[in-house]
């Protein structure tokens, strides 16, 4: 077997030598992936255990259309996140077009004219930066008369615990709070160190709505921060609890009266849950999320592959390569333009779709330097799906993450290095 896979990555275009430099690591990263296994093992259960207590049945797999009114379908899909995430409620749609559309949602939702929102752990993601009115945007919450402030993580970062507490104000009425690094350098904060912050919170104003931004989080851990007191917790189904399957959606769970108030801004007040036709996706969101534990599981496995390859090849990687993991991304500073570009490429080169086209750098709404991004995904943009990009600009770095089997991933990592290789823009160590 041992010749025969060999072969067939020869034949794909990965060299023996990177293909034993692969099988090396992969050997050394057993204890590691066993325990990520013990994760999605848990993670299925608790899955199962939401879709048997909620009965799910074949009727739910059906398509609605019009009004949607009593979808079986999307009203037991509801219950059922709720269950798996230990919430009381949740909005689980087609119609929330993305992550940031989701965050969107749950706080125009609960924010009111006069409130202030607060950000106690840094900067939240850039598309939020204009949802906010952080950078001036039509439609933002600033144009509404909601007002934001933010507290910066301390140097090393941790929470500044007395700059929060100085912060709330008695105009605060929600505090976001952002799990993944997203594209900054800051570490991904755990469950455990939110549910933290959120107890500390809690302790200054019981009545503050936490909310989670919860990208690219999902069932990395076996628990979420709605199982460690967030009042509201938001993500994509193009990321992680899609399972690669949902082709467009998002998530928000949490207290019954928060998901309502999201519901009614979604939809209208006075129609909230009760209208949204699935058309069709019930199929796909249902065995999305049931293969979401799975999927994340090689996501996982795909980033600590490639962390433990390029740290051993000198580049700096985040997180290392031995540090434990609270989301899917993970970042590797090339150096070099050309590396990032070639690193990319291989990505691109080793997907199912579109392996034939060579991304390249380009402006992008947004930005403020070029960006290249490989994605050979069956979703369009999905980054459950193995998916990298890097900005053009020092340090040169790119983000990786996705792969909805591990196989995928790891042939994806090899075929990066492949290319560096090739244009003598990394060295095998002898
Ligand atoms: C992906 C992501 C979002 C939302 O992005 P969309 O592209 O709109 O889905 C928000 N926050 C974080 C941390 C993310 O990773």
């Amino acid at each position: 077997m041992k010749a025969e896979l060999s072969n067939m990555y020869e034949t794909l275009g990965i060299s023996r030598e990177v293909w034993e430099f692969g099988e090396a690591i992969a050997r050394e990263l057993a204890p590691r992936f066993e325990s990520i296994g013990k994760t999605a093992e848990y993670n299925q259960l608790k899955v199962i255990r939401a879709m048997q207590a909620n009965r799910v049945s074949e009727a739910c797999l059906y398509a609605s259309s019009g009004y949607g009114y009593n979808d079986l379908g999307r009203d037991t899909l509801e219950k059922v996140y709720a269950s798996a995430f230990g919430a009381e409620d949740a909005l689980v749609r087609p119609q929330i077009a993305c992550g940031t559309h989701a965050l969107a949602v749950a706080l125009s939702g609960n924010l009111r004219p006069g409130d202030e929102l607060l950000s106690p752990a840094g900067k939240p993601y850039d598309t939020l930066e204009e949802v906010i009115g952080i950078r001036p945007s039509r439609g933002s919450l600033a144009e509404y008369g909601v007002t934001y402030r933010q507290v910066d993580l301390l140097e090393g970062g941790a929470f500044d615990y007395e700059g929060i507490r100085r912060a709330i104000s008695p105009r605060t009425r929600m505090v976001t709070i952002q799990r993944s690094k997203g594209y900054q350098t800051r570490p991904t904060f755990s469950v455990t160190q939110i549910g933290e912050l959120i107890r500390f919170i809690k302790s200054i104003r019981p009545d503050l709505i936490c909310m989670v931004d919860n990208c690219y989080g999902e069932f990395v851990e076996v628990q979420e921060p709605s199982e460690v007191g967030a009042d509201l917790m938001v993500g994509s189904l193009i990321k992680n609890p899609g399972g690669g399957l949902a082709p467009i959606g998002g998530y928000i769970v949490g207290k019954e009266e928060y998901v309502e108030n999201a519901a009614a801004r979604l939809t209208s007040p006075g129609l909230g849950k009760e209208v949204g036709a699935t058309l069709g996706v019930n199929q796909s969101f249902y065995q999305g999320f049931f293969l979401a534990p799975t999927v994340t599981a090689s996501a996982l496995k795909g980033a600590v592959f490639a962390a433990n390859i390029y740290e051993r090849l000198g580049f700096p990687v985040i997180p290392n390569g031995s540090e434990p993991r609270h989301d899917i991304i993970q970042a590797v500073t090339l150096g070099s333009p050309e590396a990032v570009i070639a690193f990319c490429r291989g990505i691109q080169a080793a997907a199912p779709v579109d392996s034939y086209v060579a991304p390249e750098p380009w402006a992008m709404p947004g930005y403020d330097s070029d960006v290249i991004m490989a994605a050979g995904a069956f979703v369009q943009g999905s980054s459950i799906e193995l998916s990298a990009d890097g900005p053009i600009k020092p340090p040169y770095a790119v983000y990786f993450q996705g792969g909805l089997t591990w196989e995928h991933a790891k042939f994806g990592i090899l075929m990066s290095l492949q290319k560096l290789l090739e244009q003598g823009l990394a060295a095998l160590p002898r």
